[in-house]
């Protein structure tokens, strides 16, 4: 009792001493990174957030690469720690993370960033900027400590947002040579849990081919590609299965031009959850055998996963273990969660790489006006970061 009381009360005081330093600068670093704002859809703009990001890392000594990219923002693998010689002995820890947010330009100037109640506030404070600036944060108390063992790559993308299409490579190829990969996407609840397992994510559009009459005077001659899509959207309803985790929403529908003629022409997109992934075979093959009921309509279906899910898998489970443990350590509790929303973590875990998610921020209303991070659990939960990276 008295010795872990002991080491403990080690732990805390080296740990809040080993970043204590860090903590102004950890804040200024997410100001900077919230006052660059960032679109997916704006190279320009999130090339300036890569560029800053580039900066800070090269003041940490990193190693920088940018992927360049046409539509996106450049894809910015940092590395720290040994040189490439010595990282072919010792396998990296990935840091994962981006920089793209959901906020056009411009959002800024009504929600500008600020500090007040015990929280910083901004566009994509929570989703992800604080994780990135907690994670240049941990680099930076390792170095201090000499406590940067093993090497570190520390990915970061641009279109995370929008589907992570052109990135989806590239953390792959990394992910793949690493031990394990931290994502620093926020952390669930207001008690800030990690995140072990995460449900795929996949998408289907469903259109329909009619046949346009006059509603008054041809009514029989047509075929409504309303009234066949609303039909198939109903079946399409039908293939929810909640006990399996398994999720299907139609969120967008359009059609139809007026209403004194029968519609040629309908459409729905729909989104899909699955928390196993063998599911995604099964759902693909329910939305595949749809047919048309109207015989005078044509069906067309399209669409597949985009991320796999992240199974709550043996390695993430050790990893989560390990993370409690430090957590208790450093003096607070940490919880376990898993969500229906997808991240690039998916990705790396369903190639078997042992995946810890949410190791960002705690906050609340990522994707909302009042998006904002808690302060004073940035500190606690930044020097578990970097503990995790040490213990790795
Ligand atoms: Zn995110």
């Amino acid at each position: 009792m008295a010795t872990s009381t002991k080491q403990a009360t080690y732990a805390q005081n080296s740990l809040q001493g080993r970043v204590s330093l860090a903590e102004t600068k950890l804040l200024d670093r997410i100001r900077q990174l919230v006052e660059i704002e960032s679109p997916s859809d704006d190279k320009r703009a999130v090339d300036r957030c890569v560029d800053a990001v580039v900066e800070m890392a090269a003041e940490l000594g990193g190693r920088v690469r940018r992927h360049r990219q046409r539509a996106f923002g450049d894809v910015l693998e940092l590395r720290f720690g040994r040189t490439r010689r010595a990282e072919q002995k010792s396998a990296p820890v990935m840091l994962l993370g981006h920089l793209d947010t959901v906020w056009p330009l411009g959002t800024l100037r009504s929600v500008p960033f600020r500090v007040a109640k015990g929280r910083a506030w901004g566009p994509g404070v929570l989703d992800m900027k604080a994780g990135v600036a907690m994670g240049l944060t941990a680099i930076e108390s390792l170095r201090q400590q000499d406590a940067l063992r093993r090497p570190v790559i520390f990915l970061l993308n641009s279109d995370e947002e929008v589907g992570s299409t052109v990135s989806r490579g590239i953390t792959e190829k990394l992910a793949r040579e690493c031990a394990a990969v931290f994502v620093l996407e926020p952390a669930q609840g207001p008690k800030g849990a990690y995140k072990t397992a995460r449900k795929g994510v996949g998408g289907y559009t469903v259109r329909v081919t009619g046949v346009a009459a006059h509603a008054g005077v041809d009514f029989e001659r047509g075929h409504s590609a309303i009234a066949e899509l609303a039909w198939q959207l109903e079946k399409v309803r039908g293939f929810t299965e909640l006990d399996r985790g398994l999720t299907v929403n139609a969120g967008v529908i359009r059609g139809g031009t007026r209403t004194n003629v029968i519609a040629a022409e309908a459409e729905a997109e729909i989104d899909v959850r699955i928390a196993r992934a063998k599911d995604a075979e099964r759902i693909d093959r329910r939305f595949r055998s749809l047919r048309v009921r109207d015989r005078g309509c044509v069906l067309h279906v399209e669409g597949g996963m985009n991320r796999p899910p992240m199974e709550r898998s043996r390695g993430t489970v050790a990893l989560f273990r390990r993370a409690a443990t430090l957590a208790a350590q450093i003096g607070f509790e940490l919880g376990e969660a898993s969500t229906g929303g997808g991240s690039d973590g998916n990705f790396t875990t369903a190639l078997g790489v042992p995946t810890l998610d949410g190791m960002g921020a705690v906050g609340e209303g990522a994707h909302a006006s009042h998006e904002s991070v808690v302060l004073e659990s940035l500190i606690p939960r930044t020097a578990l970061l970097a503990e995790m990276i040490r213990t790795t």
